[in-house]
């Protein structure tokens, strides 16, 4: 500091103690300490904060307010399974035909654009809250508006309240599509009544929601629905600035064959080009080609455009956010980084307890209490085990048995005991495949027993480190 100060060390630091700050020479001094001493030499004392560039949140632009253009709002489509979800897509891919572009969209690429008044929307093509909620999983929120589909002659069902919960959560705007309004038993009142115990007010019944009555199959009221979609967007403002690197969310990606690895991604702000060095999730790459909605190549992508994409170097996971880089080298450190800082967390969240390194996080003391499900052929000998198992005590650490039952050990127990941090006993049982499976990804240890004595005695020898590793 003394020497950008272009002052001698002594004199920064006499300075420091006429400020009741007892230094020494390779003392760590904060930014307000040396705004201070600034001061006192007359200069003034400016600091950029370190960004972690591989942390894409990290990273912020400052756009100026005339580089910030309107941009499409991006839709999904949401309701009960056959309340038409999958039509309404296909009616709004159809009305976006245009002279010269018969066949329209062919070409199914997670996602789709349509134009209507001049102005262009934005439709996730993954129907259902699958997409949706994998998305958000990820901590990436696409979503501006949610189209809620509901079939007037059906009614509010669970996936129905499911997706108002959602879109809820991530504080999207509903508008409500009342669809099979050509059905002869089609009753929308009904619709409003059930919807506003779910807080969504139609409003010409003095709410703020809008409900659009629509037959999907006819093409009737899909172009209202497209304005309201406008309208809402328009109050939203949304704004992106095209002038920058692009960054936005992965929306499906797979291994083609031929191509490599194919994403198609969704930008959510500045421009995609052809050339551009990209970071996806943890891959990176140099964008080869650019592939839109309609399959035509493309050499830029703007705000709000869904675009397939080649060049990955493998292929990254639906929700993964993707930024572009100075040139392919730095989006491979950066790519590198990510990648690495996920092992570290994975390795974090991996701590998980099994019998072979039990006693070392015993003797860690990260454990106290070891945490056991009991699964048995009978009820009986899960207690009897129980009972057993609950009177070890090694050097103060016992047995806490979290669940027991009778039957094959299920998914919903390795659920159980993976959020738990527990380890799976299955007397006289065996783990049903999936379960099998899902223990293995979750890295829960099963032990399977037969005589009860040898099932205490293994638990017990874990904990004293007398285990024989396993081969
Ligand atoms: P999803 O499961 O929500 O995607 O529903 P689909 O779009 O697959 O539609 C389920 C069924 O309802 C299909 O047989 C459609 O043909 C039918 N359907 C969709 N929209 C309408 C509509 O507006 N009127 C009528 N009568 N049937 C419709």
């Amino acid at each position: 500091f003394a020497k950008l100060l272009r002052k001698e060390a002594s004199e920064v630091i006499k300075k420091l103690i006429m400020l009741g700050i007892m230094a020494t020479i390779n003392q760590e001094i904060d930014v307000d300490t040396m705004t201070l001493i600034g001061d006192e030499f007359n200069v003034t004392v400016n600091y950029k904060e370190e960004v972690d560039e591989s942390n894409f949140e990290e990273v912020e632009e400052v756009d100026a307010p005339e580089d910030l253009i309107e941009r499409p709002p991006v839709v999904t489509i949401m309701g009960h399974v056959d309340h038409g979800k999958t039509t309404l897509l296909d009616r709004f891919r159809e009305s976006n035909i245009t002279a010269g572009e018969a066949g329209g969209i062919t070409q199914h690429i997670g996602a789709y654009q349509v134009e209507a008044n001049g102005k262009k929307v934005t439709f996730l093509d993954t129907p259902g809250h699958a997409a949706f909620t994998t998305m958000r999983a990820r901590g990436a929120t696409v979503t501006d508006i949610t189209i809620l589909v509901v079939a007037a002659d059906d009614g509010v069902m669970p996936q129905t309240v499911e997706a108002i919960n959602h879109a809820k959560a991530a504080e999207v705007p509903i508008i409500v599509a009342i669809n099979k309004m050509d059905k002869p038993d089609a009753n929308p009142d009904r619709i409003k009544q059930q919807l506003t115990e779910h807080g969504l007010v139609a409003e010409d019944w003095g709410g703020d929601t809008i409900f659009v009555p629509v037959s999907a199959i006819k093409g009737e009221g899909i172009d209202d629905l497209l304005e309201m979609v406008l309208l809402v967007a328009e109050v939203q403002e949304l704004k992106a600035n095209p002038n920058k690197r692009a960054r936005g969310v992965v929306i499906e990606a797979e291994l083609d064959k031929a191509r490599g690895a194919v994403a198609t991604v969704l930008v959510q702000n500045g421009t995609l080009k052809v050339g551009d060095g990209i970071v996806a999730g943890n891959y990176f790459g140099k964008i080869r080609a650019m592939i839109n909605d309609r399959g035509r190549r493309v050499k830029v992508a703007p705000p709000s455009a869904p675009v397939e994409i080649l060049g990955l170097s493998d292929v990254p996971n639906p929700g993964d956010p993707f930024m572009v880089f100075e040139d392919e080298r730095k989006a491979r450190a950066i790519a590198e980084k990510r990648e690495a800082k996920q092992k570290e967390e994975e390795r974090g969240a991996m701590s998980r307890v099994t019998l072979d390194d039990l006693f070392k996080q015993i003797q860690e003391g990260e454990i106290k209490e070891l945490n056991v499900i009991i699964k048995a052929d009978v009820q009986g000998s899960a207690e009897a085990l129980k009972g057993s198992l609950e009177k070890i005590d090694v050097a103060g650490v016992r047995v806490k048995i979290i669940h027991t039952g009778a039957g094959a050990i299920s998914e919903s127990d390795i659920i159980l005991a993976s959020a738990s941090n527990a380890i799976v006993i299955g007397f006289n049982v065996r783990p049903q495949p999936n379960a099998r499976v899902m223990a293995e990804q979750e890295k829960v240890d099963i032990r399977l027993h037969r005589v009860i004595y040898n099932a205490i005695e293994e638990i017990e020898a874990a904990m004293k480190g007398l285990l024989d590793p396993e081969f």
